[in-house]
């Protein structure tokens, strides 16, 4: 009974402060972003859910080079670890490290309109 998980249904949730992921109802596996498929059994029976908007960075960079006319240099990247999965985000504080705890405050649109989490310590 699963329409599968959405870039709209997700992006929608991000516009609204809320992340969405979905659990594999094949082998429990948790997905961070939207997919057709269970990318670790290729099972399509996703159930969406919300996951936890606070969780540590588990990695991050600053790209220097943005595709052009897309934004200003340095933006922040990261990946944050939710425990059950990990979420791509943006940072906007750049004493913001791996390790540290950080939550979801917001979104910022990119040139085709799509939202991307942000993130900011906690
Ligand atoms: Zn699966």
């Amino acid at each position: 009974m699963s329409e599968g998980f959405t870039h709209d249904a997700w992006a929608e949730a991000v516009r609204d402060g809320r992340l969405l992921g979905a659990t594999c109802r094949d082998c429990g596996a948790t997905v961070g972003a939207p997919a057709a498929a269970c990318p670790h059994c290729g099972a399509r029976a996703l159930a969406v859910r919300d996951l936890p908007t606070r969780g540590t960075v588990y990695t991050e960079t600053t790209i220097e080079v943005p595709p052009a006319g897309v934004e200003e240099r340095g933006y922040q990247v990261a990946v944050v670890d939710l425990g059950d999965t990990r979420v791509l985000g943006r940072l906007d504080d750049e004493a913001v490290t791996i390790g540290d705890d950080v939550v979801l405050a917001g979104f910022l649109d990119d040139d085709q309109g799509n939202p991307a989490p942000r993130f900011e310590a906690v």
